[in-house]
């Protein structure tokens, strides 16, 4: 799939440029930028230059924002009903191409087209959700709060909120964060991923398809440039971002600094705690699924499995079932795992593992040197990998692995594996593996993570929940999507009214009203 679907493009530069170039969206309109800088976006199976993207100058970045506000006006005032029947036509436009959508991702981003179309589908359950915005956003109401008054709260817009997206799920993201803020009455400015930036062109096509009237939407391109623009811009009063801590930690400082409100999803180390009891079959499976796909690039893959009483038997069913596992590129049906997303992710992936190998753990399953098929020789393809004896002192428990590399770790017993998680800095997720209802009830109430699993490996949840990762992966106070998400995007008016009969007069008081 190439940019060149983009059919409502009034500027038709970006698709003589072979690779073709990644246009800005401004004002309704697919611009190529004016940048002559431009980073290459690379097929991570075969290496090829599919699209560049350029870097937004700072003009056009302006004029993104001054077309945000300048919709915003009117757009606020559009009934609720029409924003929801936007969305609820956006949702269908989604469904009808998902296919696209798939390949798109496949293509720029490595996953497998069917992981591709989980990403589109967990996107659309947001998109779906936004079509209640009515009921949502509502407001409340208390009547007689004193004699002939009443008090009611409205949820209101922002005005120009501004979303920054990280490249493993180039649908998922930008859908838990633009449909919210516009159905909530916001116009918006999203900066994709530069790695792989087609899905949200994509989608703001569909979306203007929808009915989304110009300037609501508006998308531009680049790295720490334009994310400082974005920190900065006083007329933005909201960023979402979701990527690194680096990343995260360094924009929700800045962009706070500036009076912004910032959710700031970030990185993970999500343990699952397997206890003796565990379905064995039903576990081994669940392991297998959360720890290597999507190559383990996801924030909410299971990379570290603590047994309780003895790991052996667990370890060689593993490796088993891990080596059993097709890895070759993306588009292939078989494909279990596609490749990691640059040489540079590849690279730093192998030295974690040898890091690892050399401090300690025993290195059980090794895929740094995996025969992949023929045509895909040159794809950054990574094998599963295990590690077991891992300690909590090792490089590569303390960092994000972020690739197919499965840790394992031993306790005596649940109280131990307890410790263990919650003394990681971050709290994404995590998993308990038991037939016991007690041990799962101890987990749930002990584990510092914001997102529990039950016999559940990637315990994501849908949108009428919010996506609640704590501690170290997760700044702000109001999380991504859900009621959350909905007050992350609104602001509170509260007023109180007095109708009454004033014919008889009460005098002046200057004292402080209270209820009468
Ligand atoms: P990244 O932080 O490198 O990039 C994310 C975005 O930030 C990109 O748009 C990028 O251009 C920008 N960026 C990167 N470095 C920057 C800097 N120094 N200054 C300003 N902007 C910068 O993240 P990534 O590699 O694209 O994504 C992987 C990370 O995202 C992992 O840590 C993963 O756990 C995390 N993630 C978290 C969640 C979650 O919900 N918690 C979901 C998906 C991914």
């Amino acid at each position: 799939l190439r940019i060149n679907q983009y059919s409502t493009a009034a500027e038709p530069s970006f698709k003589q440029r072979n690779p073709p170039r990644v246009p800005n969206l401004i004002e309704g309109s697919f611009v190529d930028s004016k940048s002559l800088a431009s980073i290459d976006v690379i097929n991570p199976a075969t290496q090829e230059v599919v699209l560049q993207v350029p870097l937004t100058t700072n003009v056009e970045f302006k004029a993104s924002v001054s077309a945000a506000k300048h919709a915003f006006p009117s757009w606020r005032n559009t009934p609720v009903t029409t924003r929801q029947r936007v969305m609820l036509k956006f949702q269908e436009l989604i469904r009808r191409n998902i296919d696209k959508l798939a390949m798109n991702i496949t293509t720029e981003q490595g996953k497998t087209l069917k992981d591709a179309h989980g990403d589109v589908f967990r996107g659309l359950e947001v998109v779906e959700h936004a079509c209640g915005m009515g009921t949502l956003q509502m407001g409340e109401y208390v009547s007689n709060v004193s004699n002939g008054i009443d008090t009611y709260s409205i949820r209101e817009p922002l005005g120009v909120c501004a979303g920054i997206c990280p490249f493993n799920f180039p649908a998922m993201i930008p859908l838990w964060m633009f449909p919210i803020a516009v159905t909530c009455g916001n116009t918006f400015v999203l900066k994709p991923s530069e790695k792989d930036p087609g899905a949200s062109l994509m989608l703001a096509e569909l979306a203007m398809e929808a009915g989304l009237p110009k300037g609501v939407l508006n998308i531009v391109h680049g790295t720490n440039d334009i994310v400082n623009a974005i920190c900065d811009d006083d007329d933005i009063r909201a960023v979402s971002f979701v990527g690194s801590n680096t990343a995260g930690m360094h924009i929700y400082a800045r962009a706070s600094a500036k009076g912004k409100r910032v959710q700031s999803n970030m990185g993970a180390k999500n343990h699952a705690i397997v206890m003796p009891d565990a379905n064995v079959d039903a576990t081994l499976n669940a392991l297998v699924a959360a720890g290597f796909g999507a190559a383990g690039q996801r924030c909410m893959a299971l990379s570290t499995v603590v047994f309780v009483g003895g790991s052996n038997s667990w370890e060689q069913e593993l490796v088993g079932r891990a080596k059993a596992l097709k890895v070759t590129a993306g588009t292939d049906p078989d494909a279990d795992l596609g490749p990691v997303i640059s040489k540079q992710a590849k690279e730093r992936i192998h030295r974690l593992i040898q890091s690892g190998a050399e401090n300690g753990a025993r290195l059980i399953l090794d895929g740094r040197n995996i025969k992949v098929v023929a045509g895909y020789e040159h794809g950054n393809f990574i094998g599963p990998t295990i590690l077991s004896d891992v300690s909590a002192d090792m490089e590569c428990y303390k960092e994000e692995i972020f690739g197919p590399v499965l840790l394992c770790m031993e306790a005596d017993s649940l109280e131990e594996a307890i410790n263990i998680v919650n003394r990681n800095k971050y709290g994404n997720g995590a998993s308990i593996f038991t037939t016991s209802g007690a041990a799962a009830r101890k987990f749930q109430t002990e584990i510092e993570a914001g997102q529990v699993g039950i016999n559940v490996p990637i315990p994501v949840p849908l949108p009428f929940f919010s996506f609640t990762g704590s501690k170290s992966s997760f700044a702000g106070d109001l999380n991504f999507y859900g009621k959350a998400g909905v007050n992350f995007y609104t602001q509170i008016k509260t007023v109180t009214q007095q109708w009454k009969d004033l014919s008889t007069g009460s005098g002046v008081s200057l004292a402080m009203p209270t209820s009468q």
